[in-house]
């Protein structure tokens, strides 16, 4: 018979991380399972500037915050394993999470598998993932070095991201939808006054190829329908396409459990971060929000292992 925890803690981004502190500090026996590496999608951001107390000239990269939250979570005693859990028993008083090479019980859990990319959706794309579609700059910029580089998508991940690549690349367009950026103005403002960043407006990619690598595009103006091929430099031969157009929540493993999701698979929560299950609570991007960020999902964290702690108190 395994052990029962006191919480069990899916996800180790910034909510998992910050619930497996909150419950190590109330002295609940607390597993943080993740099967990736620590950090979610920040472990692939670059800078953080926005997270409080840091200092605005010295923004932080994700992997360096995520690694003082995973050492504090630590400290105070949470306990951490590397596995994937592939099926969730959540309707019980003891909730059971069964990997390939374990099982695992608690008597709460906390869902804080986060989000992943929203895939571009043109054709090709599957084909030349890795071979010059990409969605983590962070991890691929640096092939990019001196060649053209174009980002898909307006929001606060495509300009940021798309800044971050003019480090690297020649010259980087941003491909968007409309005619305006959604991302946040004083990320715009900086955007606007990068003289490597160029924008496509009121365009979709349509279709990647080339031959092995990619070196071709066709894109769409969704006002007039024209076409546009888009072909790399010939001395180039290829160039990067990146896809920031939002985020899909990490939530199939729930499907069919009881567990209430909305059309698209996120979580509806309270304010204190319950689903509709009894010791099951949500937290992070995977929850029905508004915002997400990294103080966002802490903050979503440290109310779910608070709330799992009252519902502990409540069972005995
Ligand atoms: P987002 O805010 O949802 O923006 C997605 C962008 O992609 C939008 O501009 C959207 O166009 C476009 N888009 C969506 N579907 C598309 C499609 N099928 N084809 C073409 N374009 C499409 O996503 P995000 O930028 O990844 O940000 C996610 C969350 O993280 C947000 O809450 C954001 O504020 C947060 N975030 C914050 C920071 C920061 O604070 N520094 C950094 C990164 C992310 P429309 O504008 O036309 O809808």
């Amino acid at each position: 018979m395994s052990k029962i925890y006191d919480v069990i803690v899916l996800g180790a981004g910034p909510a998992g991380l910050a619930a497996g502190l909150y419950a190590g500090r109330s002295r609940l026996s607390v597993l943080i399972v993740e099967k990736g590496q620590d950090g979610g999608q920040i472990s692939i951001t670059d800078e953080i500037e926005n997270y409080p107390g840091q200092i605005v000239d010295q923004p932080e990269s994700g992997p360096s915050l995520i690694a003082r939250m995973t050492e504090q979570a630590k400290k105070f005693g949470a306990e951490r394993v590397s596995d994937t859990i592939t099926e969730v028993s959540l309707e019980g008083e003891v909730k059971v999470l069964k990997s390939a090479k374990a099982e695992y019980q608690a008597r709460n859990v906390i869902i804080a598998t986060g989000a992943h990319s929203r895939p571009i959706g043109c054709k090709g794309e599957a084909e030349f993932t890795g071979k010059g579609v990409s969605y983590c700059a962070t991890c691929d910029a640096n092939f990019f070095e001196d060649f053209e580089v174009y980002v898909v998508g307006g929001g606060d991940s495509a300009v940021e991201e798309a800044m971050y690549l003019t480090k690297f690349a020649r010259k980087v367009t941003i491909i968007h939808r409309r005619d305006e950026l959604r991302a946040a103005k004083s990320i715009q403002e900086k955007a606007f006054k990068n003289e490597k960043l160029h924008f496509m407006w009121d365009t979709v990619v349509e279709e990647v190829g080339g031959d092995g690598i990619l070196s071709e595009m066709t894109v769409k103006n969704v006002k007039t329908g024209e076409l546009t091929k888009i072909v790399a430099d010939e001395d180039d031969g290829m160039f990067g396409v990146f896809g920031f157009i939002g985020t899909l929540p990490n939530s199939k493993i729930y499907e069919g459990t009881g567990l209430e999701m909305d059309e698209r698979g996120y979580i509806p929560t309270d304010a204190d971060m319950h689903t509709n299950i009894p010791g099951v609570f949500a937290a992070g991007d995977i929850r029905v929000k508004s915002l997400r960020q990294v103080v966002t999902a802490a903050a979503d964290g440290a109310i779910a292992a608070t709330q799992a702690e009252k519902y502990i108190n409540e069972l005995k």
